[in-house]
């Protein structure tokens, strides 16, 4: 019997959109699942684009049109059901709404805490709120399994997702890095340790953890199972690109940068919401209150964000994650008998069984906990609800980066503009 393929399957296989079709409507997230689904043809690699983002870039000489990077990317999958989501997402932002139905957990009641832990991760290891996230990584490498959580590398500055197997190599994880972290190294590697009978943590972004779920979908149920995934509240990432020319920018004064810290304990303003970025290079450090800061100028007022945040698909309480992880911001005013923590207060949000188990892990170290009703959460974290706006700055924001190859500058050239606008009006 001849074994030529059915014409018609031959053509719908050409036609199989790629993920090339993401990244054109500015919707990848560079989770870069894509580059594991086309391990065999090894036609995917991530670039960066001219905002200095990941992307996945695609040789079609050697890709074989099997579609399952288009199929298989999270984006297309959120899409294909966010159309049934939204009356549940109205529901769920009613005050008098009953406890919300995760979709992406389906049968499951989520649940939601506010969380102080003990000791003080913060001041012990520069943890970011409480330290959910570096005791669960700790628990995980202690009984033997694999954590893969996101680091600071001191000698690029760049973000990226690496494996830890022990305490020491946890420690790096601690604390959260205003920046786009780099995955393409670790995603294939998930996939191979779970089938070979690992449990894996994964702690990362909604989009990150969204990615790695979905490549982990194509596995076996007893593989699949073996995944845990702690994904943070999120307010959007900044161009890597626009760190590494910050850090270029700040080296002039303080010689070449060899650590930043994004969320600086300082035992005289120990106050959370008061943050400060640490900068140390080879001839001084210095550290300055993130509103005086260029870099984090450009962060918090949403200039330097990748596309794909202003429409986030995750920002509401259908998360793609077991556990959620995010500052519980206003807890003094919405829940004033909790033991105010100064150092901040986690708000933690159990999304599935496996976000039991997880939660059940931090038992010996909780200080304060308290179970909340969901429009509390949502009335404390605006990112559980909407994305950012994408501002209008935005755009001459990065021309001016391309330009002048420094954050610095760009930041100046939009506050310079800004002020212009307001005398013009005024
Ligand atoms: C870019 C970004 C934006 C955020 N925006 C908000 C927000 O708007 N509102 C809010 O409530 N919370 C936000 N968070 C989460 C918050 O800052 C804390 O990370 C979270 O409360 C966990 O604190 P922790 O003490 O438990 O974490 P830690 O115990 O300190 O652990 C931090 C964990 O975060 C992971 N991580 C750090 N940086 C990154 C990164 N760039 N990409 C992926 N994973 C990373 C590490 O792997 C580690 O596991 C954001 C975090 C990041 C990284």
């Amino acid at each position: 019997m001849s074994k030529k393929k059915h014409p018609t399957k031959q053509a719908n296989k050409l036609a199989a959109p790629t993920v090339s079709k993401v990244v054109a409507a500015h919707d990848c997230t560079g989770c870069s699942a894509c580059v594991a689904l086309c391990a065999k043809a090894h036609a995917i690699s991530m670039r960066p684009n001219a905002e200095g983002f990941l992307e996945p870039v695609i040789d079609f000489k050697k890709c074989n049109h099997c579609g399952k990077c288009y199929r298989y990317c999270h984006v297309v999958q959120r899409k294909a059901y966010q159309a049934h989501l939204i009356p549940h997402q109205q529901a769920s932002t009613d005050p008098n709404a009953p406890q919300h139905h995760n979709e992406a957990h389906p049968g499951f009641t989520q649940r939601y805490f506010a969380l102080s832990l003990k000791p003080d991760f913060k001041q012990l290891y520069g943890a970011a709120t409480t330290g959910v996230g570096f005791v669960l990584a700790h628990r995980f490498v202690r009984s033997g399994d694999v954590v893969v959580g996101c680091r600071l590398n001191s000698s690029t500055n760049e973000a990226e997702h690496v494996i830890a197997r022990t305490p020491e190599e946890v420690l790096p994880f601690c604390g959260s890095k205003y920046v786009q972290s780099n995955k393409h190294a670790v995603m294939a590697e998930v996939k191979s340790l779970l089938q070979a009978g690992t449990p894996v943590l994964f702690l990362g972004t909604p989009c990150e953890i969204a990615g790695v779920t979905t490549l982990c979908s194509t596995l076996k149920p007893e593989a699949k199972d073996r995944l845990f995934t702690v994904d943070l509240i999120c307010h959007g990432v900044p161009s890597p690109l626009s760190l590494k020319l910050y850090a270029q920018d700040a080296a002039k004064e303080l010689g070449s940068i060899t650590g930043i810290n994004f969320r600086v304990f300082l035992p005289q303003s120990p106050d959370w919401r008061n943050m400060f970025i640490g900068l140390k290079g080879t001839k001084q450090q210095i550290v300055q209150h993130c509103r005086q800061n260029h870099y984090y100028t450009a962060f918090l007022e949403n200039w330097s964000l990748r596309p794909s945040c202003y429409h986030c698909p995750y920002t509401n309480l259908n998360r793609p994650s077991d556990l959620t992880i995010g500052d519980f911001w206003n807890i003094e005013r919405l829940l004033p008998q909790f033991p105010y923590a100064l150092l901040g207060t986690s708000q933690v949000l159990v999304n599935s069984k496996h976000g039991v188990t997880l939660f059940n892990l931090l038992h010996n170290h909780i200080r304060h906990v308290q179970e909340v009703p969901a429009q509390m959460v949502l009335q404390s974290n605006y990112l559980l609800h909407d994305p950012m706006a994408l501002p209008p700055e935005r755009a001459l924001f990065f021309a001016a980066l391309k330009e002048q190859q420094s954050t610095v500058a760009a930041v100046n050239t939009v506050l310079a503009h800004i002020k212009t606008q307001h005398q013009t009006s005024s």
